[in-house]
């Protein structure tokens, strides 16, 4: 199309030129010859010795009278050309912005998500190999969020600009999918350690330090890789596949590269599962507390239970807490549940004989909560049950994170007379240090030290029920099972033992069967005075 706009002043003077030349050469034709031909052969009269400057002067006339008549639609014309031409160029202009802004990243000059997906959609109809390193930036949000936008802007430009270079060397094509998310298009069957040698290379220069844009960056890069030769063959599970990747070494600590791993994603979506049927079980209260007697040394009778989360799901299957407590505590459910435990277990409680002690399991989370006191000693208002006859279990692990905050929090509640026992004792870090910086009332020594076989562990029991002696702490032994050591519970009183817990005295079961055997039992109200003159 634009070869019929192009036309030069030259060009025009010329047609106009030889236009004249050839009016003036027909009328001269017509006036000298044909005139007198035409008027014989119709037989009409003609004057033949017609004067030659009159012939001239017809001549120059129709000549003239025709430029005129050329001339002036040709200057229209030319106007109309040049408008048209003009629209055209910016027509071709838009189309190509258009084109610009629809393929390419206006930031950072990288082709985009659209234009990277027909680029891989061609290669893999073309069934040529492809290999996706999907990109993305480790805390790129505190750039944005501490040194602002523009600064952010730069940065994406900068890593643009590196994974360009890394493109070059390595024949690959880099593409801004968005946001911090990039993009490397390989088109080649590599091996495995080559990709991985691509992938460090772009974790190391990502990491690098940017001086001139912001000081010190923190950046790092995640990379996810799929690969068309044994992954998939369409491009938008290739590219999934990659995210899955990717999301995985986002999972496992950043800066980090994987291939796409099929059984990873299985687990991947059996948790996403989990966590969708966990969140309504929540919400339809299948999260009940079963309950587990605890019983007072030498007596054995029953002084409290401990509250022990299950799920009893629609078909009345059980899940055990094992199962379920840490994918609550990632949902960020578990505070919920906990008070839910405290609240059934606090009206389940009302129904016993006896002012029997609950020992309730608390989450590192929820220890290190600023609100959690109050909301806690809130609650046993509101439930009416007494703070003195409620245990908080937390484990060393949960102490490491904030030691500061779990004090302040404990001691306050302790002030209101809550216990605080030390759970799983023996497992963990099992540090004097944290004995002794916290209040802790009470250890509860982990069941591993019973277990059939542990035979050799006593001596180190021993050493414990020696320690909390001095430390002047009450002790619970905890997994005391039947088929082994039957005088165990004899010995543990005799060394200083003050509480048990295990299947020898009672597996944790539902409210209505805790209920049945508080009924079999001595009254708790005893014991759970024995229980505080000995504190
Ligand atoms: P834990 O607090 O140390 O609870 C004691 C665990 O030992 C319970 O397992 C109990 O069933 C088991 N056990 C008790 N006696 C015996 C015995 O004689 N032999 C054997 N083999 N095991 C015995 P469970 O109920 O599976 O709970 C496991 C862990 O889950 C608990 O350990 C606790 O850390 C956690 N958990 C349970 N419920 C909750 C909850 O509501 N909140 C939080 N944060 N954690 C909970
Ligand atoms: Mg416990
Ligand atoms: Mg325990």
């Amino acid at each position: 199309m634009s070869d019929l706009y192009q036309y030069s002043p030259l060009r025009l003077t010329l047609i106009v030129l030889l236009a004249v030349l050839t009016m003036g050469g027909i009328s001269i034709l017509w006036e000298f010859r044909l005139e007198a031909w035409t008027m014989h052969l119709f037989g009409l009269p003609y004057e033949s010795d017609f004067e030659n400057a009159e012939r001239w002067r017809f001549v120059l006339t129709s000549t003239a009278f025709s430029f005129m008549s050329l001339i002036l639609p040709i200057l229209v014309l030319k106007r109309l050309v040049s408008n048209t031409r003009q629209s055209y160029r910016r027509m071709q202009w838009a189309h190509s912005q258009t084109q610009t802004l629809a393929y390419y990243d206006s930031l950072s000059g990288l082709i985009n998500r659209r234009k990277f997906m027909d680029l891989l959609t061609e290669w893999l109809a073309a069934s040529q190999p492809v290999v996706i390193f999907l990109i993305d930036l480790d805390h790129f949000k505190p750039v944005n969020d501490n040194h602002g936008h523009s600064v952010g802007d730069s940065v994406i430009c900068e890593v643009a600009s590196r994974l360009e270079d890394i493109a070059l060397e390595y024949g690959a094509i880099a593409a801004r999918l968005g946001g911090d998310e990039f993009c490397l298009l390989l088109q080649a069957d590599h091996e495995v350690s080559m990709l991985a040698q691509i992938a460090e290379t772009v974790i190391a220069n990502l990491s690098a330090p940017m001086p001139e844009i912001v000081k010190p960056s923190g950046l790092g890069a995640t990379v996810g890789i799929s690969r068309s030769t044994v992954d998939a063959t369409d491009a938008s599970t290739l590219l999934h596949f990659a995210d899955t990747a990717m999301y995985r070494g986002k999972q496992s600590g950043r800066s980090t590269y994987n291939f796409y791993d099929p059984q990873y994603e299985l687990e991947r979506r059996a948790l996403s599962d989990l966590q969708f049927a966990l969140t309504l079980a929540v919400e339809r209260q299948e999260i009940v507390p079963f309950y587990q007697p605890i019983v007072a040394l030498p007596g054995k009778q029953v002084v409290g239970f401990e509250i022990l989360a299950r799920w009893i799901k629609a078909d009345g299957s059980v899940v055990m807490p094992g199962d379920f407590i840490p994918v609550l505590e990632d949902l960020g459910l578990l505070a919920a549940v906990t008070r839910s435990l405290l609240a059934q277990a606090c009206a389940a409680s009302r129904q016993w004989r006896g002012d029997y002690r609950l020992s309730l399991n608390i989450s590192a989370a929820m220890i290190i909560d600023e609100c959690f006191p109050n909301a806690l000693l809130a609650q046993l208002q509101q439930l009416d049950f007494p703070c003195s006859r409620l245990e908080l279990e937390i484990t060393e692990e949960a102490l490491v994170g904030n030691l500061d905050a779990a004090r302040r929090n404990l001691s306050k509640l302790q002030a209101h007379g809550i216990t605080v026992s030390l759970d799983d004792f023996g497992t963990g870090y099992s540090g004097l240090y944290h004995l002794t910086r916290l209040a802790i009332d009470k250890i509860k020594i982990d069941r591993s030290f019973f277990e059939p076989g542990a035979i050799n562990h006593l001596p180190m029991v021993e050493a414990i029920l020696g320690m909390a002696r001095s430390l002047n702490m009450q002790v619970t032994a905890e997994g005391i099972e039947e088929f082994h050591l039957p005088h165990l519970p004899e010995w543990l009183a005799r060394n200083g033992c003050h509480f048990a817990q295990g299947y020898l005295f009672g597996r944790p079961q539902a409210s209505a069967q805790a209920l049945a055997s508080t009924c079999n039992r001595p009254s708790g109200a005893l014991a759970v005075s024995a229980l505080q003159g000995s504190r």
